[in-house]
């Protein structure tokens, strides 16, 4: 197992689920102009 440090990505926002509310809320932040959040799914 290597000990290299691995690269880590910082977001604003994390919503967990693609489902309508993960969805609205992802759609609603890029209307306010914020990309800096990730969507996970299952
Ligand atoms: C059989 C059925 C029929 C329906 N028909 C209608 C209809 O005709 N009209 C209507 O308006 N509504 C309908 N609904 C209701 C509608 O589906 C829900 O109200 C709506 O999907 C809820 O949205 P949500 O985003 O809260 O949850 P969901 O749509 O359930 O989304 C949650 C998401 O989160 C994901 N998730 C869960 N845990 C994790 C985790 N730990 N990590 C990552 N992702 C995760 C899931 O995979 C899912 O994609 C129906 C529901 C069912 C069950």
């Amino acid at each position: 197992m290597s000990n290299s440090p691995k690269e880590v990505t910082h977001y604003e926002v994390a919503i967990i689920g693609a489902g309508f509310a993960g969805l609205g809320a992802g759609i609603r932040l890029k209307m306010t102009g914020s990309t800096n959040f990730i969507i996970f799914e299952n």
